[in-house]
């Protein structure tokens, strides 16, 4: 049975819910982690709190090249003082005799008495050679000091579990001492592109292209979309809009994937081999998502064999393109991230938005929440890309972000909108 032609719509923000509620986290259980190396732990969740072993720095040190002394020796300008030792970064010095400095190195740990670093711009060599030096400039107590642990103190979760790992976050766990990282293991997804229009890039040139068909250009992004966001991709191509073929890929994939990922066949009205094959095998809801570009969208599972346990969760995207591409990000991204243990304050459903001048006009409000595609200008306004249609792919790649158009909204020149960030929804 098909949809009813006019079905009610579903909002975003309970799409969403729906979706979120079904997620349930991998790293629920045990052995659903593994141990990575910190080098390839990039994009990966973790699983487990890291709690400093140390504090970081380990000792007070300096933060420049010059002269650790004690304050109370310089009370003014142009003090000469003896230096008695020098100290490079990775050498621990002596205790500072009162009345006299020690040549120092950025990274140096502190002598124990110096209470300050004078930096070596403010001073000048006695007689020429490094044995003592004019001071000149009065110090204050902890100037141009780094002090232990100001970065990290014993005892802290310094990441916490659930957190995804930027590059930034490994050197932070590389500071700490720690060369391999727990984390949620990678979802396995299995993905295939629906409809008999599509031919492969390669296999047939432009130039001999039948009427009617077209490149498959989703299998591109979704692939590469999902193993951005962490995921261990079976990628099993077209798959032809044929019922025994959809049931056959569907099978094959429910038992070894978390997640069947397809694009087209779901709108209303298709010659639709996807809902009745995933019905056949499991369960399927088709919405209407009051957005667009993305009305149409399903969610649902395949059984596994019995004698497997669990079943695959099933996400069918519009085919569209730029809904497909929209619908992977505003829909698709909070489902895996929260498969891999990612809560949901570290990755918002939908990233912060940003008020922003409109720098183009909407005079048509639509009933549908509108995600336009839009990019930032020179004066600080946005421009609006002219071609708004879900088939039109260039517009997702001019653009840098998506404006946020509440249903019923015309927009005019000069309007603040909300503005949300691609490279926010790659993250
Ligand atoms: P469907 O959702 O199957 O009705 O497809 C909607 C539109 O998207 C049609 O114009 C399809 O030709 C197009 N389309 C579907 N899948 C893809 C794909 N993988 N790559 C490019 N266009 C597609
Ligand atoms: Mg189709």
């Amino acid at each position: 049975m098909n949809a009813p032609a006019r079905a009610p719509l579903m909002s975003l923000d309970d799409a969403l819910d729906a979706l979120l509620r079904n997620a349930e986290p991998l790293t629920r259980n045990e052995d659903e982690t593994e141990s990575v190396a910190t080098f390839e732990a990039v994009g990966r969740v973790l699983a487990q709190d890291l709690v400093s072993a140390l504090q970081v720095p380990p000792n007070d040190n300096s933060s420049m090249d010059g002269y650790a002394l004690r304050c109370a020796d310089v009370t003014e300008k142009g003090a000469v003082l003896p230096v008695t030792q020098r100290i490079p970064a990775g050498h621990a010095g002596t205790p500072l005799k009162p009345g006299t400095c020690a040549r120092i190195f950025t990274g140096a740990p502190l002598p124990a008495g110096a209470d300050a670093v004078v930096m070596q711009e403010d001073t000048r060599e006695v007689g020429g050679d490094f044995h003592a030096v004019h001071i000149d400039a009065v110090p204050q107590p902890g100037q141009w000091v780094r002090r232990a642990g100001e970065d990290v103190t014993r005892g802290a979760v310094v990441l916490a579990r659930g957190q995804r790992l930027d590059e930034a976050a490994l050197g932070l766990a590389a500071s700490l001492g720690l060369a391999h990282l727990r984390v949620a293991r990678r979802p396995r997804v299995a993905l295939f592109s629906t409809g008999d229009e599509l031919v492969m890039p390669g296999e047939v040139p432009p130039e001999a292209m039948k009427p009617g068909a077209i490149y498959n250009s989703n299998r591109f992004f979704l692939r590469a979309l999902l193993q951005r966001f962490g995921c261990e991709v079976s990628d099993l191509g077209i798959v032809p809009d044929k019922r025994e073929a959809t049931l056959a890929a569907l099978k094959t994939a429910a038992d070894h994937h978390d997640l069947i990922l397809t694009s087209g066949g779901v709108s209303v009205g298709e010659e639709d081999h996807i809902k009745p094959a995933v019905q056949q095998l499991g369960a399927l809801d088709l919405w209407q998502i009051a957005m667009k570009p993305g009305k149409p969208f399903a969610y649902g599972h395949v059984r596994r064999d019995p004698g497997v346990t669990g079943r695959s969760h099933f996400i069918g995207l519009p085919g569209n393109p730029v809904s497909s591409y929209v619908t992977f990000l505003l829909l698709v991204r909070p489902f895996l991230l929260k498969l891999q243990g990612v809560a949901d304050a570290a990755a918002p459903r939908l990233p912060p938005a940003m008020p922003l001048r409109a720098d183009f006009a909407v005079p048509r409000a639509d009933k549908r929440r509108e995600f336009l595609r839009v990019r930032r200008n020179a004066q600080g306004g946005l421009d609006l890309f002219p071609n708004q249609s879900s088939g039109v792919l260039t517009s997702t790649v001019w653009a840098d972000g998506l404006v946020d158009n509440p249903a019923g909204t015309t927009i005019a020149p000069g309007d603040t909108v909300h503005y949300i960030a691609l490279s926010d929804l790659l993250a």
